[in-house]
């Protein structure tokens, strides 16, 4: 079957999906990546999801990315006596580190961490935003806050501090079993909540060890002022705006989007954006056209990816609401206007040798409507480097390995194939024309553009670039 669709679709696995024969329809509908959410759901869970995936992997004989997306240190409030409390503006208690259930008077806030970053007069969220604090009094142990705004606090609820960098390490215990374990079963990309700093990937990057792709969730404002720091130890990046939005203002979402955006563009690193894309389509088997636009808009930006969360993890409508997105995406991109949004914010070149001979792949094609551009790529640089340039031909990405094949399936625009290791020009050139025509990306007699690496059978940046036809009758295999 043909897939021209450039922007990529990412799906949350749940209750509502994780069963095999649903995973197959999930990727039919046009589901990239499958993301096992591990705030939520078993290791059995989780290993039963996978195994559906490289079960639809096989039907569809097209590589299928897992995600597995880590809780991350999420800082929470202790218990209460009585499960909640009523609170209001001008309310005043106090936050300690005792673990009795607390009262209208007191509770546990069990992160001595949080204790010592904070200062007088500073802002706390609790509960995901409906409860705004201010801090009076405080010493390293204990904190006196005032109620600004809200009426109730509960059991665990989720405190944000938005104006200090909270010194937690980055993966808590159960982040690291829970690593260990999605790990062991073979995802090909980790993600990292609450991502606050760079160190704070390079930590995750050095427990994966190369076994997956390692990506960051953008959900604090700290992470976003040092950005381009965390980019540099980042394979992938996502815009989580569901827990950005808690502690920047709604105006400001938009543009953290953007600029997030445009900054992983600019190095090639595939991004995400996530959280409430078709979220009434949890309950309604249509969307918003408020949700329909805000999908559009980040087609039109250049997103690799878009991601489905609650929709497919639990909604009533999982299958539909991929349905919506894919239908959404593509005619974003029959829109004759696209391909020049596409080109706008071109990356310049840099120092990678290969950025000449992908950019002149780009121009070639655009010179002489090329059918399609065929990358071999070993581990996907390659391949990462041709998306950036947001070509007009779809790119076949082929590469002998299948971890490369199925990390690619987050990219823009690349369709990525397992082939075999050519050992000649002659099989670059046939292996690229016959897998191209396979997948319906070139008709006979087309032209296929090529770009490879020689030596042959050793890893090493792309140096070849080569334009060949796809013969005028259907070669057989
Ligand atoms: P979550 O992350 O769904 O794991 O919370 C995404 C977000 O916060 O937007
Ligand atoms: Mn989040």
């Amino acid at each position: 079957m043909k897939r021209a669709r450039r922007a990529r679709i990412v799906a949350t696995l749940g209750p509502a999906s994780r069963a095999p024969g649903m995973v197959k329809s999930l990727a039919q509908a046009g589901v990239d990546v499958f993301r096992l959410n591990f705030s939520h759901g078993s290791h059995e869970d989780h290993a039963a999801a996978l195994k559906a995936v490289r079960g639809a992997e096989m039907a569809l004989k097209r590589p299928l990315g897992v995600l597995a997306d880590l809780q991350g240190p999420k800082l929470r409030l202790g218990r209460f006596q009585d499960v909640e409390i009523e609170v209001k503006p001008g309310h005043t208690m106090r936050f300690d580190l005792d673990p009795t259930p607390g009262d209208e008077t007191r509770v546990q806030m069990p992160h001595p961490e949080i204790f010592r970053a904070l200062r007088t007069g500073m802002l706390l969220l609790l509960d995901d935003g409906r409860v705004r604090l201010r801090v009076g009094e405080r010493t390293d142990e204990w904190a006196d806050v005032t109620v600004e705004s809200g009426t109730k606090l509960s059991d665990r609820k989720g405190v944000a501090v938005p104006e200090a960098v909270i010194p937690v390490s980055a993966l808590t215990p159960k982040d690291r079993e829970d690593l260990a374990f999605a790990l062991r079963i073979g995802v090909d990309w980790v993600a990292l909540s609450f991502v606050q700093k760079a160190e704070d990937m390079a930590e995750l990057k050095r427990l994966v060890d190369g076994r997956a792709a390692c990506l960051a969730k953008i959900e604090k404002p700290q992470a976003l002022h040092q950005l381009e720091s965390i980019l540099d130890y980042c394979d992938g990046v996502m815009v989580a705006r569901g827990d950005l939005g808690v502690e920047l203002d709604p105006e400001e979402v938009p543009v953290a989007q953007k600029q997030i955006l445009r900054a992983a563009r600019q190095r090639g690193v595939p991004a995400i954006v996530a959280t409430q894309m078709l979220e009434s389509m949890t309950s309604a088997p249509a969307p918003t056209r408020a949700e329909a636009s805000d999908v559009a808009n980040a087609a039109y930006e250049g997103a690799d990816a878009l991601m489905l969360s609650a929709e497919t993890a639990s909604g009533d409508y999982p299958l539909e609401t991929v349905s919506v997105m894919n239908r959404i995406i593509e005619r974003v991109e029959r829109d004759p206007l696209w391909p020049g949004l596409m080109d706008a914010e071109h990356a310049g070149m840099d120092e990678h040798d290969v950025d000449a001979l992908v950019a002149a792949a780009r121009k070639a094609g655009e010179a002489q409507s090329t059918a399609c551009i065929v990358v071999f790529t070993t581990l996907g640089g390659t391949a990462r480097r041709m998306a950036r340039e947001r070509p007009l031909q779809p790119v076949l990405a082929l590469t002998p390995n299948p971890s490369t094949a199925r990390r690619l399936a987050l990219v823009w625009g690349l369709e990525s194939r397992l082939g075999r290791e050519p050992s000649s020009l002659e099989e670059v050139t046939e292996d690229a024309v016959q897998a191209a025509m396979d997948n319906e990306l070139a008709q006979p007699g087309q032209r296929v553009l090529i770009l490879a690496g020689t030596p042959f059978g050793a890893p090493g940046a792309a140096n070849l670039l080569r334009l060949a036809h796809a013969p005028a009758k259907k070669a057989k295999r």
